[in-house]
């Protein structure tokens, strides 16, 4: 790859904020400042700017806490979107949200510009959880519960596959969902199913990775590998 490319992506700046970097010989290529941008790097070779060394990433993953009234999705005429929560933290990525949440919705999404990573953990067949704390209107009964546990049918006739719930208050009005799919309202719909609204809900989990408690609604960082790799 050619060293101003690498820069750009790397360092998450602008081919012509790469060239400047350069030009002002504040880029070193294997310990010894290095002006030409057109250099094709080996792989073995050493990038650092101002002394510091970079490290190549050839995608990002980004767990964002996701407020009420944003919607998921990359970009969007009227409303704000998850995507613009990261703002221009990433120039150079097309990053776009693995799996949706309702605008009403809160909680983790997953954001990210690797797209065979979002068609693994999305796809049915790798049984990938998603885990909810959900209020609803009236309580948590055992026949939904033995209900989500056999799999809904939905009023459109859609079968879904067996789903978890388990009650989180006393008062059966807060309960927690493990689901192994994702079909659009779909929680809202397998309680419409039983007559009970859905008064909130909240994505806490995707895989086995939690939603960082430290971050508030809007708040974003990135994954490390070693996070990822608890998704799937
Ligand atoms: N199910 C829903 O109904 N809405 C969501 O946002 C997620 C799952």
């Amino acid at each position: 790859m050619r060293l101003d490319k690498y820069l750009a992506e790397t360092a998450q700046c602008t081919r012509s904020e790469a060239k400047a970097l350069l030009s002002k010989g504040r880029v070193q290529v294997n310990g010894a400042v290095c002006k030409k941008g057109d250099t094709q790097l080996k792989e073995s070779d050493t990038v650092a700017v101002d002394g510091r060394a970079l490290s190549y990433q050839q995608f990002v993953y980004i767990m964002l806490n996701k407020p009420e009234d944003v919607v998921s999705a990359s970009t969007d005429k009227r409303d704000t979107t998850v995507v613009d929560l990261v703002g221009d933290a990433y120039p150079r990525r097309q990053l776009f949200p693995a799996g949706r949440l309702d605008k009403t919705s809160t909680g983790f999404v997953l954001l990210t510009d690797d797209g065979t990573f979002a068609h693994d953990i999305l796809a049915p067949k790798r049984h990938v959880s998603k885990t909810y704390t959900v209020v609803l209107d009236t309580p948590l009964t055992e026949q939904m519960r033995t209900g989500f546990a056999a799999g809904v049918t939905l009023a459109d006739g859609t079968a879904l596959s067996p789903a978890e719930v388990t009650a989180l208050s006393a008062d059966g009005l807060t309960v927690r969902v493990v689901l192994k799919q994702g079909v659009y309202h779909q929680i809202k719909r397998m309680f419409g199913v039983y007559g009970a609204g859905v008064n909130g809900l909240h994505r806490d989990a995707i895989g086995g990775l939690a939603l960082d408690p430290a971050l508030a609604p809007g708040q974003w960082r990135e994954l490390s590998a070693e996070e990822v790799s608890k998704i799937s």
